[in-house]
Order: C-alpha cells, then sequence, then structure tokens
C-alpha cells in the first residue's frame, strides 16, 4: 500500500503539458542555498533536473515539479533540512518509493520534496532477537531478499514491493496479502528513529520485544503520512521462514459460505492460515477476459472465489492439514469446486490470478480505486448494494470487488465510461456513504492522503479528529510537515 497492495510493477510516463513547475522557484533563494550546502552536490536535484518520479505517485491526481528535491544521506542531514525549514516555515513533501494511491506525497504548489531514496542501507541483521534495522530508504523487496537468505521472513508483502520503500510503508501502515497472519506494518515494528518538523531527533531505535516505559512514541509516526515526522530508521520484526507452503484456490456459491470457510480455515489451520483472498465473480470474469497472463483456474461462472493459503514449520504434516481442511470444507457443502497447486509454479500461477486483480485496468481503461474497511458480516451486503446504487445512475458501470477478506479489507475498482476520472468524487460519495452507513472504514490500507480528505469524518468522530489535530499542532506548530493531509 500507500506502499499499497495493488500490483504496478511500471510507471507511465507523465504527458510534458501536465507537468506544472512550482511559481515558488525562487521564493527563498537563501534558504535553498543552505540546504543544498547540507547535502552536498550529490544530495539535491533542481528544476528539469527532477524526474516525474520523485514527485508524482501512482494515483497521478497532481504532477508539480518542486523547485528543489533534497536528498539527504543520514539522520543528521535530514534533522538539518528539517530546523531550517521549520524557521523558514518551508513546507515540505517527505517522500519514498511514490507508490502510494491517495496522492500523500506527491509536492503541493509550494512545497520542496524529501526524499530518502540515498538512506538505503540496512544496517543489522541480528538473528538472537531476530530483527532487522534498516534506513528509510531501503526498497522492501530488498529487505525479503536479504532476510531470506539468512532462512528468516519479513512477512510484508505487496505488489509495489519492487519500488515501494520501507519508509513509506512505515508512514502509511501498510497492510497486504499476508495481515491475517503477521499484521500491518505497525504491528511488524520495534523501534523507529524519526525527526520532528523542527529538527529534534526522537531516537526510539531499540530490539526490545517488551518495553512498556510510558507512551509508545514509534505508532504515533507509523500511519501518520509524513505529517508528525520523518522516520529515518527502523527495527522490524522478523519470523522464521516457513518451510512449507500450499495454495488452493476455491469455488463458492454464496457469500455466506466465503464467511464460513474463513470461519473453518481459521479452526483448522490455525497459525498456518497465511492469506485468505477474495476475488467476486464480477473481478474474476474481469481478470479472465483482460489479463492475459493470468490463466483463470477454475469456470468463470461461481460467485465467489477464494485463495486460501497455509505456511508452516513442518511439510509433511502441513501438506496433510491442508487437505484435509479442504476435504471437510467440501464435505461441509461450503466450496462447490478447488483447485489445489502442488507445486512452486503451480503456486505461483494461482497467486498471479490473485494479483490480477489490481492489473485489470489496461484492458478496461482508467479504474477508480477503492480500498475500505467492512466487518465481514457486512460485506455480502455491500457488495450488492454498491453494484446496485452505481446502476442507477451508471447502468453501464464496471466493477470489480476484491480483497483481502481475512482482514475485512476490500478493494473496488470502478470505471462508469470514459468520464469516470473527473466524476470521480461522485463514485466516492456513493461509496464513502455506503461506509459510513455499514460503521466501515474509508481507508483500509491506503491512507488518507488529500484524495479521501473529505471523507475523513465518515469513519472518524469529531473528537478523534480535533485529537490528531492537537497532535499536529502540537509537533508541527508551523506545519511545514507534509501540509493538508489527512485533514486541512
Ligand atoms: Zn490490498
Amino acid at each position: 500500500m500507500a506502499a499499497a497492495a495493488m500490483c504496478y510493477h511500471s510507471r507511465p510516463p507523465v504527458e510534458p503539458g501536465l507537468i506544472m513547475t512550482s511559481q515558488a522557484v525562487s521564493a527563498q533563494p537563501n534558504l535553498f542555498d543552505r540546504l543544498k550546502e547540507i547535502v552536498g552536490p550529490a544530495g539535491y536535484r533542481e528544476g528539469d533536473d527532477i524526474e516525474p518520479k520523485n514527485f508524482q505517485d501512482l494515483m497521478e491526481d497532481r504532477a508539480i515539479r518542486p523547485p528543489l528535491l533534497l536528498r539527504p544521506a543520514s539522520t543528521e542531514e535530514v534533522s538539518a533540512i528539517l530546523a531550517l525549514c521549520h524557521d523558514a516555515g518551508q513546507p515540505v513533501a517527505p517522500q519514498g518509493g511514490m507508490t502510494g494511491l491517495v496522492s500523500g506525497a506527491a509536492p503541493l504548489a509550494n512545497e520542496i520534496c524529501l526524499s530518502l531514496e540515498r538512506m538505503n542501507k540496512v544496517v543489522e541483521l541480528d538473528p538472537y532477537t531476530s530483527t532487522i534495522t534498516v534506513e528509510a530508504g531501503v526498497p522492501l523487496q530488498v529487505i525479503q531478499e536479504r532476510v531470506d537468505e539468512q532462512g528468516l521472513l519479513f512477512p510484508l508483502d505487496l505488489g509495489a514491493r519492487g519500488s515501494c520503500t520501507i519508509g513509506g510503508n512505515l508512514s502509511t501502515n501498510a497492510g497486504g496479502n499476508r495481515v491475517i497472519r503477521y499484521g500491518m506494518t505497525r504491528d511488524l515494528t520495534v523501534g523507529l528513529e524519526a525527526v520532528l518538523a523542527d529538527g529534534t531527533v526522537i531516537d526510539n531505535l531499540h530490539k526490545l520485544r517488551k518495553n512498556n516505559t510510558g507512551y509508545d512514541i514509534k505508532q504515533l509516526f507509523i500511519g501518520s503520512e509524513g505529517t508528525l515526522g520523518v522516520i529515518t530508521r527502523a527495527v522490524l520484526k522478523l519470523f522464521p521462514r516457513p518451510a512449507s507452503q500450499a495454495v488452493a484456490m476455491c469455488g463458492l456459491p454464496s457469500f455466506r459460505q466465503v464467511a464460513d470457510l474463513l470461519v473453518h480455515a481459521q479452526a483448522r489451520l490455525g497459525a498456518n492460515l497465511s492469506a485468505f483472498e477474495v476475488l467476486w465473480r464480477n473481478t474474476y470474469q474481469l481478470v479472465d477476459a483482460h489479463v492475459p497472463h493470468a490463466s483463470a483456474p477454475l469456470p468463470n461462472n461461481h460467485a465467489f472465489y477464494v485463495l486460501v493459503e497455509s505456511m508452516g514449520s513442518d511439510e509433511a504434516t502441513d501438506s496433510d492439514l491442508f487437505l484435509d481442511m479442504l476435504d471437510e470444507a467440501n464435505r461441509k457443502g461450503l466450496i462447490e469446486d478447488v483447485v489445489v497447486a502442488d507445486s512452486p509454479a503451480k503456486i505461483k500461477k494461482l497467486w498471479t490470478v490473485r494479483d490480477a486483480a489490481a492489473e485489470i485496468a489496461p484492458g478496461v481503461g482508467y479504474l477508480h480505486t477503492y480500498d475500505v474497511s467492512l466487518n465481514v458480516a457486512d460485506m455480502s451486503y455491500f457488495g450488492d448494494e454498491v453494484e446496485r446504487r452505481l446502476r442507477q445512475r451508471w447502468p453501464d458501470a464496471i466493477l470489480g470487488l476484491f480483497g483481502h477478506i481475512g482482514d475485512g479489507n476490500l478493494h473496488i475498482v470502478i470505471n462508469v465510461g470514459p468520464e469516470t476520472r473527473a466524476l470521480h468524487l461522485r463514485i466516492d460519495e456513493v461509496i464513502y456513504g455506503l461506509i459510513q452507513e455499514l460503521k466501515g472504514s474509508v481507508s483500509a490500507e491506503h491512507g488518507i492522503g488529500i484524495m479521501k480528505r473529505p471523507f475523513l469524518p465518515y469513519s472518524r468522530g469529531g473528537n478523534e479528529i480535533a485529537l490528531m489535530r492537537n497532535l499536529k499542532q502540537n509537533m508541527d506548530p508551523r506545519g511545514i510537515l507534509n501540509p493538508g493531509r489527512i485533514f486541512t
């Protein structure tokens, strides 16, 4: 997510006409000279040398070339930069891999960008505490591969793994495919170092799993989308690399069976249950029709498709446990059809079908993407009702529902015709209005950024938002850190 679970591997080129250049280019020349001095010649870019990847996220909601891109190489440099910006009232957009989906990290008109991309060192891997200490700019996939070499697992995983960075994952509290077993980024973090708006370094970078000494300060920075501080380093939790992996895709006749299969799999697989991903028929059919590299393993007329995965520590018994679970589900009448992957290549093929749910757009056209949370008990109604309300206004709407149903997290992709992008606020009203009625969350794992800002009150109460504003005012009194994100 956020560094998000949507699977985008390449970035489409930006049409030159869409790039605006900020008018603040020469507004504060002395400040900019002093900032450039802090980072040295390798640590900044200006003007046309700044590439679109540094000022546009995957949502492409805006592309404003900033007057200055800073690329510090150390926490000390980040601290010095923010101290100067704080004094000058210069707003800053902190950046990771720019794979977010809510327009949180793309700069606004008078902002400079602060990319952590040069802070990309793995500091330490400690097998005795099962932790890895990394700088914020390390790509997620680098962490995954580094710990895998040691027979360990860092379980955070999402489609953007190759380009998102751990700093972005932390600042958005990224989720992904294995939250059901290992939790979100928040749950995978032991310690943190962050720099406040005025340059103060908060050193919470420890490896202690148990540490009840007052407030858990790291959680303020995780998921606050760069508005309360800039995360510079983190200590992350590692797990033993599972010895077994088993994956099946099931066809089911109704959501009732999906919910019952989830309870059944949780009860029978226990901690081995590592993914429970669901595609509504509309998504499965779109994948079947529009994503050539994903070959549908089951007929496309089931109402729901579940990818269920088990990971454990004993290959022989885990496989039996998994097959027994499916067998029993079949006897209970929960599943109509099932295909079990019996080799790594077939496992990959089934995951390709799931991941393809986020790759429908090239075949269909622009799809506006939603990421919401709901109680599992409300999901069936939500799926039917959202389609009914959309079709009232746009009878030919194309929509697909899918998601991490084991976590109550649903993604929806929608195209209502050529005007989809322009109409998205009207579509938002339909989706988020229903979410509000069902007391769900307008953002499960992507964050709020700017795009979901009008809908924050749909999911959070007035007192909660007032407390958030208080924290922001206290930690960033001059409002220089990612201003206007989450709330104004
Ligand atoms: Zn996701």
